[in-house]
């Protein structure tokens, strides 16, 4: 119903298209299901990294569960919400409407996998740094940072490649990253379309340090 306006928010950067190293759009070969599982591991051995170098345990998700409309995990008692994907504090675990997922992946390409996982990812890395982690809008600002930096480090070690013949411009949509409680298009929850952006553009072009 409000489909449209979860292509809001679309990124322009510097660079090229971000695809995964096995690229749907490069190779043809990758499934939605290859990109969900490629984010998630590159995504989480990212993390596991940051947290070595900082010399702090990581404590990986508990689960990494795809659901159906509003058949699927409850956090904290509360079901999940449709076309959404979102972090769990009380479980530590990640979930996503995976229809409504697939849909955006088929739209809008890989790009949207790789944006929304890292994001849910950087929920789960607040929860483990923030004594009182709690979800407004600047902790999903911060989540947009996180994702950012997260890509652009994955890029730089070569575990993601940027697509050759897509210079001129890298469209990343930042369709969705909500979260159970909020409506994930209301600009109160998640801030602005701006503001994510440049949230976005700041761990892209700093590192995950400047977030
Ligand atoms: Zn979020």
């Amino acid at each position: 119903m409000k489909r449209a306006l979860a292509l809001v928010l679309v990124f322009v950067l510097t660079a090229c298209g971000v695809t995964g190293a096995p690229s749907r759009d490069a190779q043809g070969a990758d499934t939605f299901e290859d990109d969900v599982r490629t984010a998630r591991q590159l995504t989480e051995s990212f993390w596991k990294q940051q947290f070595q170098a900082l010399g702090r345990p990581y404590r990986p998700i508990t689960a990494f569960v795809p659901y159906s409309g509003r058949s699927g995990p409850r956090c904290a008692g509360e079901p999940p919400v449709p076309n959404n994907a979102f972090y769990c504090p009380a479980g530590h675990f990640i979930a996503y409407d995976r229809d409504w997922m697939e849909g955006l992946w088929n739209q809008m390409g890989d790009g949207s996998v790789y944006l929304i996982i890292p994001h849910e990812f950087g929920h789960a890395v607040q929860a483990q740094l923030q004594a009182d982690f709690a979800l407004n809008v600047q902790a999903e600002l911060q989540a947009d940072c996180y994702a950012g930096g997260t890509l652009s480090a994955l890029i730089k070690a070569g575990a993601l490649r940027a697509e050759p013949g897509d210079e001129e411009e890298l469209f990343l949509n930042l369709a969705a990253a909500g979260d159970p409680t909020d409506d994930w298009l209301n600009p109160a929850a998640h801030g602005t379309a701006e503001q994510r952006q440049q949230a976005f553009a700041t761990g892209y072009n700093r590192g995950v340090g400047a977030c």
